[in-house]
């Protein structure tokens, strides 16, 4: 492996088994709807969020929703079972919420899907894309059927990776916060880092990547929700899923 990413050691934590599979074996795992709807859900507000940008105006609701639609369109050829249509109806709703209630929220933009590229001592350079960058703030869009919580944001290595990457560019901390979208609400949850955690994540990663090169890949416990036939991809090849009868 050449870098490392935030979703990459994000999966390491989850399961080092199916980290294994995706980024070692190189299998990436089938695309689902529901990580479809998510992409046309952040596409659509990187779409309206660099209008603002460029123009400092929103484009038409109508204009976004084709945005959405669109993309959700180009990718459903991925997707080989699912509610296609249920899935497109979940864009568009989320999509509308966010439009409707939190579109305004935010000031002085200064790039949307920012890409970060950030190096540490002892572990390959860690590449990824931020949502949202604000003067100060850093935002994460989350789309799912349950809304992120306190405790998501708090523990969230992703976003202190991203305050690193902050850190670096403009020499001091931002906020942090997940805009989490459901299809019946929107929800913004406010976190921060300090200099101590930001020292204690940069020892993990080194710690999963000395892992990751003595080829230590531990399975999840097995009675995590995520360690089932209906929510992980390789529940029909893991010698682990064994354990459960
Ligand atoms: S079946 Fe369970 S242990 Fe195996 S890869 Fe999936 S989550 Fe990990």
């Amino acid at each position: 492996m050449d870098h490392l990413t935030p979703s990459s050691i994000n999966t390491y934590e989850n399961c080092g088994v199916k980290f294994y599979y995706n980024y070692i074996e190189g299998r990436p795992a089938p695309a689902t709807i529901p990580m479809i709807v998510g992409s046309a859900v952040h596409k659509g507000i990187e779409y309206d969020l660099t209008n603002v940008i460029r123009k400092n105006e929103h484009v038409d609701i109508n204009q976004l929703l084709d945005v959405v639609s669109h993309h959700y369109d180009d990718r459903l050829i991925e997707i080989e079972e699912g509610d296609k249509l249920k899935g497109k109806d979940n864009a568009i709703k989320m999509i509308k919420l966010w439009y409707n209630h939190f579109k305004n929220n935010y000031s002085n933009i200064k790039e949307v899907e920012k890409k970060i590229s950030i190096e540490m001592v002892g572990i390959p350079k860690i590449r990824g894309r931020i949502d949202i960058v604000e003067e100060g703030t850093i935002t994460d869009i989350k789309t799912g059927f349950t809304h992120k919580t306190i405790e998501d944001a708090n523990s969230s290595t992703q976003l202190t990776i991203y305050s690193l990457a902050y850190l670096a560019e403009y020499g001091k901390l931002p906020n942090l916060q997940f805009d989490s979208i459901t299809i019946n609400s929107i929800q913004r949850i406010p976190t921060y880092r300090n200099a101590d955690s930001l020292k204690a994540t940069i020892k993990y990663i080194q710690q999963i990547w000395e892992a990751i090169q003595k080829g230590i890949f531990i399975p999840t416990y097995p009675d995590n929700p995520m360690c089932s036939k209906q929510n992980c991809e390789y529940w029909n090849i893991c010698q682990y899923a064994k354990r459960k009868v």
